[in-house]
């Protein structure tokens, strides 16, 4: 396979669908009168959580967006967290509600997470939300899942990224009849992203843990999307010539370096298209986070 492969910069492309987004809330904004709101709860002081969170504020501000926040100390009950998500549920000038997980030791996160009105559940992560994806219907789609399904359209879309490139409608790829094997089998990226490409008429092989000669089978991938959470586990022998690879998977080595759950080096010279670790799929779920947003928002004021 040619050693270039198309890199998927989600950097890139979540900035491209930002600036879209930003078009569309100056246009509503003139009509309804006011922004969509992102309403942002965050307990405690993970210092990763509290890099996520900023960053996800800091694009839904560039993309014009109000944002409201509730901080809670770590000590927070669960009652005290309830009451910021239903301060946030009742409050019209907030579209979408972000709970960002983990929940510090001993709040469980599932009672919190179906408490969130489900027309303002950001995330998509509501029983209700993943209910509907399960049924094909439904607005309110998990991020990372959504934002993986987009680096594939792009890896298909004659669009390469660079500082020169602009985007317009990025056309979704047609993966009739195309092999995905997706690694990892979670709630949050795993399954709902599976059901993601068995929706676009992929057909889908899902793996974990106890999957039998992983390799041979994500040779017979046309598209692997890996969410492990383990180092570098994929292999360039374990990828099919020409394929395309999303790595979900983001471990912090003990030297400090960010990895995905792919190794890139091995793997890249042998696909078409790849996402880097950091920069693929992790800018995308920011990007997601704030389409659930205006989604919700435009389903709020009736808008097309
Ligand atoms: P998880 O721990 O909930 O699920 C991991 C899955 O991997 C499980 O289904 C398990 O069966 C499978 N698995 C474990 N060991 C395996 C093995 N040896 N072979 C095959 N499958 C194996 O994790 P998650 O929440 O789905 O996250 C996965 C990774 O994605 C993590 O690195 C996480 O940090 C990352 N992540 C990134 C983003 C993003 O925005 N980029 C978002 C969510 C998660």
């Amino acid at each position: 396979m040619a050693a270039q492969p198309k890199i998927l910069d989600g950097k890139w492309l979540s900035a491209q669908i930002c600036s879209h987004i930003g078009a569309e809330v100056a246009k509503y904004q003139q009509r309804v009168g006011r922004a969509p709101g992102l309403g942002v709860i965050l307990v405690g002081d993970n210092p990763a959580s509290q890099t996520y969170v900023a960053n996800k504020e800091k694009t839904a501000k560039k993309c014009g967006f109000n944002t409201f926040d509730a901080r809670l100390p770590a000590s927070s009950s669960a009652k005290e967290v309830l009451a910021a998500i239903e301060k946030f549920n009742a409050d019209p000038n907030v579209d979408g509600i972000l709970l960002q997980l983990p929940l510090p030791a001993g709040i469980d996160s599932g009672p919190l997470i179906e408490s969130i009105r489900p027309d303002k559940d950001a995330d998509g992560l509501h029983p209700v939300n993943q209910g509907l994806l399960m049924r094909g219907a439904g607005v309110l789609r998990p991020c990372t899942p959504l934002g993986s399904m987009k680096l594939i359209d792009l890896a298909y879309s004659p669009v390469t990224p660079s500082e020169t490139s602009t985007l317009g409608e990025l056309p979704q790829a047609d993966l009739a009849g195309k092999s995905v094997v997706v690694i990892g089998r979670s709630v949050l990226v795993g399954k709902p992203v599976g059901l993601l490409a068995l929706e676009r008429n992929a057909t889908v092989t899902m793996a974990h843990s106890k999957t039998k000669d992983l390799p041979a089978l994500c040779r017979s991938a046309d598209i692997l999307i890996v969410a492990v959470g383990i180092p570098q586990l994929v292999k360039g022998d374990w990828v099919a010539d020409g394929a395309v690879v999303i790595d979900v998977g983001i471990n912090r080595l003990p030297s400090g370096k960010l990895v995905g759950d792919v190794d890139f080096e091995s793997v890249a010279p042998r696909c078409s298209a790849i996402t880097p670790v950091p920069g693929g799929v992790g800018p995308m779920t920011i990007a997601m986070l704030i389409l659930n947003t205006l989604r919700s928002f435009k389903t709020r004021h009736a808008l097309a």
